[in-house]
């Protein structure tokens, strides 16, 4: 194909590029990369006097307040690290609640007056920062007359050298009210909440030596590649980061080749930059592997803190894409770039534990850990079965609504996969007294030991979105876009109040004379009874589940516009505000924002689908319809009969796409009413539908005009074409 079209250029210079051997990465080992970018422990350890180190390392290790003397001591050496290794700026990064990552750049150098420069850092200056943060959402927390927010030093999320010129320091982004503008300070808040629950659970097993208990997050990220050519010939994937046309390809995913598959060179060369940048900045990336669709692939780092995970986790989506870059990709990290392929998810792996008793959700080889995995794991079952809306909402956006219950990602019923195994020894407690002997087939809690459960039964189930996969829950409805913040927030409050319940019940139940297993016994049975309808072993996917869960009273909330819902209901405000995660406000703004952006995401499609319907499909298809016209003109000149079907069949879709397009002209989200709400509302039961119907115009006639004349480069070249 030669043409002067972007897609022809686009299709020629990737097949030339094709060829190109991949260049070398220079070969710096791995151990010595390893973390070279970060302001960790170690280097404090040798960087900071004995007093203040110890002083810093509390803080990290058991969340106490850092003594504000020391700040200056390590803002200095920070500045002195990070400026031997050519660092000239430093930044306060932080996290709005558009769910990117912001930061804000400040030299070191400051003149000396005599034209010379000195170089600064403060304590003051590593604690606290001001950007200009007007332009950041905050659902009316902040009026725009008092818009400054602060940034201020997360202590426990160390400090890392960007591209060797920036010191970055992880921050909490408050308003000068200190309402939580972003993303870690709810996080930050949550982790305490359920800090200081699961210890109330861990002294009635005895423990006395309890360190602070902190939530766990390995995220597996989801991704595609396509080639930067593509890219930029297709005005959709810019503006919107889906594709809002293409027909199918001839060949799909369904010979499931890909997955697991050899991963092309010119993958694995961008692979191995990628995980060399995330090396550095001690990030620990464990796997890579091909995904279902072709052009699809996963990252995932071995498991840390939430709040070091959150951090990590935006880190490695801005590497991804910056390193896609230079090997001629882009990467997308939407949820559905491509309708009909498989989406993009990223899946949350989730547990609890500390330094001291290790895993909470890991079963655990004696009688009395299994009976402490079993009160750890039915709080999370009451959790999830209390606040499943409140989980959908998690994970609600307008990319995301593709993914949901498109039957190759989790549907939006929020319920649990125990596995067998774990299933049944929840249906004995169901069903029998703490009295019981296992001989009669009843499992006594505390005395007689768990079978054996598989460990990563990861993809066992593939069909729920919260799986039990041995020693932790894997949530896999999050989006492959998205901030994992939020998601970790709600897992991490709802468990803090299901395990403030456990502790209360057992405390109350010993204090009336009653034993612990006996007790556990009897609240496991109650919780079982009250919140067994949340646990779902079967196929997600089945039309069945869908009556089944709405029989069982199960939520099913299909888009973000109901499932956000959730976050203004009685019960998730005096959740968040008891726990002091988020007040009222707070939670509120969040809301807003959220059904806000839903808006902004669909109004953007709207307009894209409108111009390219109208300026690149519309006018080739004229074109198309004008060269049958003339071809057919010559050919009946000669005296040879024609038959003008192709003519007909084209100009009829031409006319179809000119109606539909109209149509969605007409449509404005204002027209919705007043208020957010009703335009979100207007948006996904008007614009979306009328989006699709251009759509689908629009594809077949993919399917007729002559293939040097379509415009946009097919789903076909995009996903296979490298
Ligand atoms: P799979 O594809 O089978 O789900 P992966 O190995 O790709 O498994 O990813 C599993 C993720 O779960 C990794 O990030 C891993 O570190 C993480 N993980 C393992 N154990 C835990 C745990 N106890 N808590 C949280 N995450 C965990
Ligand atoms: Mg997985």
């Amino acid at each position: 194909m030669i043409g002067s079209t972007l897609r022809q250029q686009a299709v020629s210079s990737v097949i030339a590029r094709s060829s190109a051997r991949p260049s070398e990465t220079n070969g710096t080992s791995v151990d010595k990369l390893y973390g070279s970018s970060v302001f960790s422990l170690a280097v404090m350890k040798s960087h900071l006097p004995k007093d203040v180190f110890r002083s810093v390392k509390q803080t990290i290790e058991t969340g106490a307040q850092l003594d504000p003397a020391v700040a200056d001591v390590v803002a200095s050496a920070m500045k002195e690290w990070a400026i031997a290794k050519g660092a000239t700026h430093y930044a306060h990064v932080f996290y709005p609640l558009t769910g990117a990552t912001a930061e804000k750049h400040d030299s070191f150098l400051v003149p000396d007056g005599e034209g010379g420069a000195l170089t600064e850092f403060s304590g003051k200056a590593l604690i606290q920062g001001e950007p200009d943060a007007s332009s950041f959402p905050s659902g009316g927390i902040r009026a725009t007359f008092e818009a400054r927010g602060y940034t201020a030093w997360d202590v426990t999320s160390p400090a890392y050298l960007l591209d060797n010129t920036t010191l970055c320091i992880p921050t909490a982004f408050v308003s000068w009210t200190g309402e939580a503008l972003d993303k870690k300070t709810p996080l930050l808040r949550s982790m305490q909440a359920l800090n200081k629950q699961a210890a109330r659970v861990l002294k009635l097993f005895g423990h006395t030596n309890i360190s602070q208990v902190v939530s766990y997050c390995g995220p597996e990220q989801e991704y595609f590649l396509v080639d930067r050519e593509f890219y930029l010939a297709r005005p959709d994937l810019v503006a919107a980061g889906r594709t809002l046309f293409g027909a199918k390809p001839p060949k799909g995913q369904e010979f499931e080749d890909q997955y697991f598959g050899v991963i092309p060179e010119r993958v694995i060369a961008f692979m191995v930059e990628v995980e060399r940048e995330l090396f550095k900045l001690g990030i620990p990336v464990k796997t890579r592997h091909n995904e279902v669709a072709p052009a699809q692939f996963e990252i995932a780092p071995l498991f840390e803190s939430s709040n070091l995970a959150s951090d990590h986790q935006q880190l490695i989506m801005i590497t991804l894409r910056r390193i896609a870059e230079r090997h001629g990709f882009v990467c997308l990290l939407h949820e559905k770039p491509f309708a009909g392929v498989n989406g993009s998810g990223k899946h949350v792996n989730f547990s609890f534990g500390n330094s001291t008793q290790g895993n909470m959700l890991d079963p655990g080889a004696t009688p009395h850990e299994n009976a402490q995995f079993l009160v750890f794991c039915g709080a999370v079952i009451r959790a999830v079965h209390k606040h499943s809306a409140l989980l959908r909402a998690s994970v609600a956006s307008a990319s995301n609504d593709h993914r949901l219950g498109a039957n190759e990602a989790p549907p939006a019923i929020m319920s649990i996969f125990l596995g067998e195994q774990l299933a049944d020894v929840f249906d004995q407690i169901k069903a029998g007294g703490a009295k019981s002997s296992k001989a009669a087939g009843k499992l006594e809690i505390g005395v007689d030991t768990l079978p054996k459960l598989p460990k990563d039964a990861g993809d066992r189930n593939r069909t729920s979105p919260f799986a039990f996969t041995g020693n932790r829950f894997e949530f896999r409805a999050v989006g492959g876009g998205q901030s994992i913040s939020g998601p970790l927030v709600v897992l991490n409050t709802i468990c803090a109040e299901a395990i403030d319940y456990v502790a209360t019940e057992l405390e109350s139940a010993l204090a009336q004379g009653k034993k612990l297993n006996a007790a556990i016994q009897d609240l496991l049975a109650k919780i079982v009874n009250e919140h067994g309808a949340v646990v779902f072993n079967g196929d997600g996917y089945s039309a069945e589940w869908h009556a089944e869960a709405e029989k069982r009273g199960l939520p099913n909330l299909k888009t973000t516009v109901e499932a956000l819902g959730a976050l203004e209901s009685p019960e998730a405000v005096k959740l968040f505000d008891k726990y002091n995660v988020l007040s009222p406000r707070e939670l509120h703004s969040r809301y807003e924002i959220y059904l806000e952006q839903y808006v902004k995401a669909i109004n953007v499609e709207h307009k894209a689908v409108i111009k390219l319907a109208k300026t690149w499909i519309l006018p080739a298809a004229v074109r198309y319809a004008g060269e049958i016209a003339d071809s057919l003109g010559k050919i009946k000149a000669l005296g040879v009969a024609v038959d003008t079907g192709s003519l007909e069949q084209v100009s009829k879709l031409v006319g179809e796409l000119k109606s539909a397009t109209s149509t969605l002209e007409s449509l404005s989200a204002h027209e919705g009413g007043h208020g957010v709400l009703a335009e979100a509302k207007y948006c996904r039961d008007k614009i979306l539908p009328a989006m699709l119907a251009v759509r689908s115009v629009a594809d077949q006639l993919e399917g007729v005009v002559a293939d040097d004349l379509w415009p946009l480069p097919t789903y076909q070249e995009m996903l296979f074409v490298r």
